[in-house]
C-alpha cells in the first residue's frame, strides 16, 4: 500500500491553485510601491525625482536581500545626442533550478505628446502605470519571493532589471532628423552588455531561462493580448503563462487575441541579449493609439492604477515563475 501511495505522491500534478495558494501577493503592496514612485513627480531622466527614485529602488531591492547594481552607460537619443542611461539590475538567488528575468522601465516619459492641446505636450507624464506599475509589481513580487524563500521554499533565481530611458522616443513635436532605436535605451544597453558578459565570462554571468517583461499593467480596464514578438521568440512561455492565467480566472485580462509587433524594451532583450521574453503589455485594439486614453498624457495618474489589475497580473506572473 505505502508504494502505491508513494506512486500517486510522485505522480501528483501540481495545479497552478496549489501553487498560488503558497503565496499571498498583496494588492495594496503593489500599490503603494506605485504610488511611492508616482510621490515624487515624473521620474524624467537628468531630473531630481528620478535620481531619487532610483536610491529608493536599489534600497528596496537589498531590503529584500537581492545584490544590486546599477549600470551607467551612455546611448544616442532620437536626436543624435549622447543620453545618459541608469538601469537598476538586482539579482536573487533562488532555492530551485529554475532562474528568470523580470523587467519593467523606470523612467516615465518627458513630454506628454499625446495630449490634444499643444501646449500641454512639453510638459513631463507622471508615469503611473507607464513605467511605476510594472516597476510596482515586480517590487511586491520580489517581496514575496523572499517570503517564501525564508519559509525554505523552492523559488527560481530571479534577474531584476529596471531599464531607465524606455520611454525616450522621438516626440510628436520634433522636426530634425530622427534616429532609429530611439525606444528602449536602457535595454539596449544592458542587452548588449550581457550578451558581451555570457561571452566573456560564461561562469559568472547568470543564465536566464526566459524573461517577462511588465508594462502598463494597472489600468482598470487593462487587457493583455499576445503581442507578435513575444509570440515568435518566447512561445512556450507565452503559451504558459496565458494558461495558467486563464486557470487562475484571469482570463478576461489575458486574452488569446494576437496583436502586431510592439516595439518594447522585450524586443531588445530576445534579439540583442538572446534571451526568450515575452510581454506582459495592456493593448487595446479599438483604441486610436492602441493604448489607454491616457497613455503619454497628464492624466497618467494614480487614479487610474486598478487593484485588481495588479492582483491578477502579480498572482499570474507569481503562479507563473514559481511552476514548473
Ligand atoms: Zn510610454
Amino acid at each position: 500500500m505505502l508504494w502505491v501511495c508513494l506512486l500517486l505522491l510522485g505522480c501528483k500534478k501540481t495545479t497552478p491553485a496549489a501553487t498560488q495558494a503558497r503565496f499571498a501577493f498583496s494588492a495594496d503592496s503593489a500599490y503603494s510601491y506605485i504610488d511611492r514612485q508616482v510621490a515624487l513627480g515624473p521620474r524624467v531622466p537628468g531630473t531630481e525625482a528620478h535620481s531619487a527614485c532610483g536610491e529608493w529602488l536599489m534600497s528596496e531591492l537589498r531590503r529584500h536581500g537581492a545584490q544590486v547594481k546599477q549600470q551607467i552607460g551612455s546611448m544616442i537619443n532620437y536626436a543624435g545626442e549622447e543620453q545618459d542611461v541608469r538601469n537598476i539590475v538586482a539579482y536573487m538567488e533562488g532555492t530551485s533550478s529554475q532562474a528568470i528575468m523580470l523587467c519593467a522601465h523606470w523612467d516615465s516619459r518627458p513630454w506628454a505628446d499625446a495630449e490634444e492641446e499643444y501646449n500641454l505636450r512639453f510638459q513631463p507624464v507622471l508615469g503611473a502605470n507607464d513605467g511605476a506599475s510594472g516597476v510596482g509589481v515586480i517590487l511586491e513580487l520580489v517581496r514575496q519571493l523572499a517570503i517564501l524563500k525564508a519559509k525554505g521554499e523552492a523559488v527560481p533565481s530571479v534577474q531584476v532589471v529596471f531599464f531607465d530611458c524606455e520611454d525616450m522616443g522621438t516626440p510628436t513635436h520634433y522636426t530634425g532628423k530622427q534616429q532609429k532605436d530611439d525606444w528602449c535605451l536602457g535595454s539596449q544597453l544592458w542587452a548588449k552588455e550581457y550578451k558581451q558578459s555570457i561571452l566573456n565570462a560564461p561562469n559568472t554571468t547568470p543564465k536566464i531561462q526566459y524573461g517577462i517583461l511588465l508594462d502598463m499593467v494597472g489600468d482598470p480596464s487593462a487587457t493583455f493580448p499576445i503581442e507578435y514578438y513575444s509570440a515568435m521568440y518566447a512561445a512556450s512561455y507565452v503559451e504558459k503563462l496565458w494558461r495558467i492565467a486563464s486557470q487562475l480566472g484571469y482570463g478576461r485580462y489575458f486574452t488569446y487575441q494576437q496583436v502586431y509587433p510592439i516595439t518594447d524594451d522585450h524586443y531588445y532583450v530576445n534579439t540583442l541579449a538572446g534571451i526568450p521574453c515575452l510581454d506582459v503589455i495592456d493593448y487595446k485594439a479599438n483604441s486610436e493609439t492602441g493604448f489607454s486614453d491616457w497613455w503619454h498624457t497628464l492624466r497618467d495618474d494614480m487614479q487610474n492604477i486598478n487593484k485588481q489589475t495588479l492582483k491578477a497580473v502579480g498572482e499570474t506572473v507569481m503562479t507563473t515563475i514559481c511552476s514548473k
